[in-house]
């Protein structure tokens, strides 16, 4: 095994600012081969992707992550994007129900603290359960977000599952993903025409009104705007320099080199 870290993905990232996400999803096909899968929580961007999966076509998996405590018009989008788009969708779910986890822990979701354990419990531990299965995985962060996305890389890597981000809707700003959208009448999540700008589990989520950042909507009981749940690593620390454990020939076709194996 060699590392491939952050740093070694510098240039790369910069000559992929100008190619398109359906360039980029093929790229990453021809490069990760089977060991590639799509990671979606059924909002707008995710729901794009998995069009452009479906349309370009790029066959690969699409893992969501159940946390027992989505809206049902988010299992119901799920649903009919693995209807429509002909997509296989891996739904992953936690070891606890959340009745369970009450029962043992309490309401986790109430304190700073708690909702971190809860995001934990429910969200990147079901997701632990792919380490070793895939080498790259495609997401749909956009810079255009704001936050701490507002620079968020094309290629990250992801330390803890040992895989490379590919975020091939980064330079997607708000316009293009509205066009895509209505272009292609894509399937979108309804709770996003009630005033939900972003989606996650019933207990953390509400509408923003006009005029408040994207992001107001969750966990607004707990205070701050710009709160994530860890599951996409670049959300929690985008300064730092990680490194995954790769093949050194699938670090090389990665990075466009020809491996010698002539001595
Ligand atoms: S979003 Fe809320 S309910 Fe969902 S896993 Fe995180 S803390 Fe728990």
């Amino acid at each position: 095994m060699a590392r491939l870290s952050q740093a070694d993905l510098a240039e790369l990232n910069r000559t992929f600012d100008d190619r398109t996400p359906q360039e980029l999803l093929l790229w990453a096909r021809d490069i990760f081969g089977d060991r590639i899968a799509a990671l979606t929580s059924m909002q707008e961007a995710g729901n794009v992707v998995c069009h452009m999966l479906h349309s370009v076509p790029v066959p690969m998996p699409v893992v969501f992550v159940d946390t027992g405590v989505l809206f049902q018009e988010t299992l119901d989008t799920r649903d009919r994007l693995a209807q429509q788009y002909g997509l296989t969708i891996h739904t992953l779910t936690p070891a606890l129900t959340m009745q369970q986890q009450t029962e043992q822990l309490g309401i986790l979701y109430l304190t700073p603290e708690g909702q971190k354990q809860c995001c934990e419990l429910r969200k990147n531990e079901p997701l632990d359960k792919v380490r070793g299965q895939y080498d790259a995985m495609i997401g749909s962060l956009r810079r255009a977000d704001g936050g701490r996305r507002g620079s968020c890389p094309i290629l990250a890597v992801d330390t803890r599952l040992n895989l490379l981000r590919i975020n091939v809707l980064a330079n997607f700003d708000d316009e293009q993903l509205d066009a895509y959208i209505h272009t292609h009448n894509v399937i979108l999540n309804p709770l996003h025409k009630q005033g939900y700008s972003t989606i996650g589990c019933n207990r953390c989520t509400t509408p923003v009104l006009p005029g408040e950042p994207k992001r107001a909507g969750r966990w607004r009981h707990l205070g701050p705007w710009s709160v994530y749940c860890g599951i996409n690593p670049t959300d929690l620390d985008p300064q730092r320099a990680p490194a995954v454990d790769f093949p050194q020939d699938l670090i090389d076709r990665i990075l466009g080199r020809s491996t010698d194996f002539m001595i």
